[in-house]
C-alpha cells in the first residue's frame, strides 16, 4: 500500500516522498483513514511506529480542506497537540512543517523553560496547529494569552506519559476550556485503567487500532546483558565504545547525577559525551541533541524523562548503563533504536543489585534476553546485592540529582498512579525558568 492510496492530496504526498517515505507503516495505513473520516481515534502505539506523521499527515489533510470557521482568528488555535515533553512537542511540531511545506497553514509550539513574551505574540494572530506542553499552555490560559475555544481536533500524544508526569489535573483544565463539539485522538504505549479512564471520558464512539503488541519489544532490535561489577561499569562502557568504534550512543542512566558523573569519566577516556535531563537549560539540552544527531558527539547520556520521544533516525546502539526502576522504561529506552525498520542494539550493563529489576523486564517482555560476559569484565560471583536506593553516586545509581525516587527495586511496578507534584521532571514545568525561543511556522 501507497501514501496516495491512504486519500490524501497530492501537496502531502509531496512533502511524504521528498522526506524520503515510501510505504505507510501499520499505525499510518490504520490511522490516515480513521482521521480523515472525522471522527475519534484511540491508538495504541509507541514512539518508533510513525505515530506522529499517522496523525499530522490527516490533520494537516483536514484543516486544508476544512474552511476556516467565520469569525475573528485572533488567538484562536485550530488543532491543538499536547505532549509530555518539550522536546517531544519541538519535534512533532517539526514534523508538522515538514509534511506541511507545501500548505498554506501555520503552526507553533509552546513548552515551558523558555520565555513566555515571544510565544504571546506567536498566538496572537492565531495558528492552524499548536503543538504544547500542559503546564505552560495552562500559563496562557491563566494570562488569556490564548482562546482554545475554536478548537476542531485535539491530540493527547503519549497520553500515558503524561498521566505518569503528574499532568492529568493540568489536562482536564484545558478539556474544561475547549468546544464540546471537536475530533479527539488519543495516543498511548500503554492502556492502565487511568487512561482508559480519560479516554472514557474524552472520546466519542472512538475508532481503536493498535499496532505492536502492548509491551513487546520491537524484533529488530537485537538486545544483550553484559553482567559487570558495579564499580567496572564505566570502564566497561569505554571498552565497548572503543573496540566496536561506536560513534553514535544513547546511554541511559538512572539519575541525574550518574549522567553528569559518567559524562566526566568518559571525557577523561576522550570519549566526547554530553549529558540531557531536566537540571540542564534547554538551550543545552537542544544543543546536545543536535551535536548528537549530526554526529559532532559520539555519546549522549540521558535519564529517561529527558529522553522520551528523542527521535533520531536508524540509532545504531542504546546502552542501559543502569537499568530502570520501571520495567517499561526499557521498552521505552530501547525504542530508541531500530526505529521504523532500522536495525539496531539494545546492550545493558547489569550488576548483581540489579537482577531483580532484570527478572521484571524479561516478565514484561516475557523473553529472556542472552547474557554474554565481556572478557576482562568477568563480574565477582560471591558479590551480595547491595539495595539501590541506599548508595550515593556510586555507579550513577544514588538517591542524589535522582529524577524520580528510586523504589525497591523488588516492588517496581508501573502503576498507572500519577506521581506527586514535587517529583513532577523539570522538562514540562511552567514558567521556572527564563530565556530561549519560540518557534512559530506562519506564512510559509
Ligand atoms: P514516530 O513513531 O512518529 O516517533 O516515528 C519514528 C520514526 O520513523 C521517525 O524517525 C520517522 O521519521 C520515521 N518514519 C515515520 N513514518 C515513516 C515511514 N512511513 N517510512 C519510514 N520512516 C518513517
Amino acid at each position: 500500500m501507497s501514501f496516495a492510496e491512504l486519500g490524501l492530496s497530492e501537496a502531502i504526498l509531496r512533502a511524504v516522498t521528498e522526506n524520503g517515505y515510501t510505504t505507510p507503516t501499520p499505525i499510518q495505513r490504520q490511522a490516515i483513514p480513521a482521521v480523515l473520516k472525522g471522527g475519534d481515534l484511540l491508538a495504541g502505539a509507541q514512539t518508533g511506529t510513525g505515530k506522529t506523521a499517522g496523525f499530522t499527515l490527516p490533520i494537516l489533510q483536514r484543516l486544508s480542506t476544512l474552511p476556516v470557521k467565520p469569525g475573528s482568528r485572533a488567538r484562536t488555535v485550530r488543532t491543538l497537540i499536547l505532549t509530555p515533553t518539550r522536546e517531544l512537542a519541538a519535534q512533532v511540531e517539526e514534523s508538522v512543517r515538514t509534511y506541511g511545506k507545501y500548505l498554506k497553514l501555520s503552526s507553533g509550539v509552546i513548552f515551558g523553560g523558555v520565555g513566555i513574551n515571544p510565544q504571546i505574540k506567536l498566538l496572537n494572530g492565531g495558528l492552524d496547529i499548536l503543538v504544547a506542553t500542559p503546564g505552560r499552555l495552562l500559563d496562557h490560559m491563566q494570562q488569556g494569552t490564548i482562546d482554545l475555544s475554536k478548537v476542531e481536533i485535539l491530540v493527547l500524544d503519549e497520553a500515558d506519559r503524561m498521566l505518569d508526569m503528574g499532568f492529568i489535573r493540568d489536562i482536564r483544565k484545558v478539556l474544561a476550556a475547549l468546544p464540546k463539539q471537536r475530533q479527539n485522538l488519543l495516543f498511548s504505549a500503554t492502556f492502565s485503567d487511568e487512561i482508559k479512564a480519560l479516554a472514557d471520558g474524552l472520546l466519542n464512539a472512538p475508532e481503536m487500532i493498535e499496532v505492536a503488541k502492548r509491551n513487546s519489544t520491537v524484533e529488530v532490535i537485537a538486545q544483550k546483558i553484559h553482567p559487570v561489577d558495579r564499580d567496572r561499569k564505566h570502564p566497561l562502557l569505554a571498552h565497548l565504545i572503543k573496540t566496536h568504534d561506536w560513534s553514535q550512543v544513547l546511554v541511559f542512566t538512572r539519575t541525574k547525577h550518574g549522567a553528569n558523573k559518567l559524562v566526566e569519566q568518559l571525557g577523561r577516556d576522550d570519549i566526547s559525551a554530553m549529558a540531557i535531563h531536566g537540571n540542564k537549560s534547554q538551550t543545552a539540552r537542544t544543543r546536545a541533541l543536535a551535536d548528537f544527531k549530526q554526529g559532532a558527539l559520539r555519546v549522549l547520556v540521558a535519564t529517561d524523562i529527558a529522553a522520551r520521544g528523542i527521535d533520531i533516525d536508524q540509532l545504531p546502539h542504546v546502552v542501559n548503563y543502569d537499568l530502570p526502576n520501571v520495567p517499561e522504561d526499557y521498552v521505552h529506552r530501547i525504542g530508541r533504536t531500530g526505529r521504523a525498520g532500522a536495525t539496531g542494539e539494545a546492550v545493558s550493563l547489569v550488576c548483581v543489585d540489579e537482577h531483580i529489576m532484570l527478572k521484571g523486564i524479561e516478565k514484561l517482555i516475557r523473553q529472556s534476553i542472552p547474557q554474554q560476559v565481556v572478557p576482562g569484565f568477568e563480574p565477582d560471583l560471591n558479590a551480595r546485592p547491595q539495595p539501590i536506593q541506599l548508595r550515593s553516586g556510586g555507579g550513577g545509581q544514588g538517591r542524589s540529582g535522582g529524577g524520580r525516587s528510586a523504589p525497591n527495586p523488588s516492588s517496581a511496578p508501573r502503576s498507572g498512579a500519577a506521581r506527586p507534584a514535587a517529583s513532577r521532571p523539570a522538562p514540562a514545568q511552567p514558567g521556572r525558568r527564563t530565556g530561549g525561543s519560540t518557534s512559530g511556522n506562519r506564512g510559509r
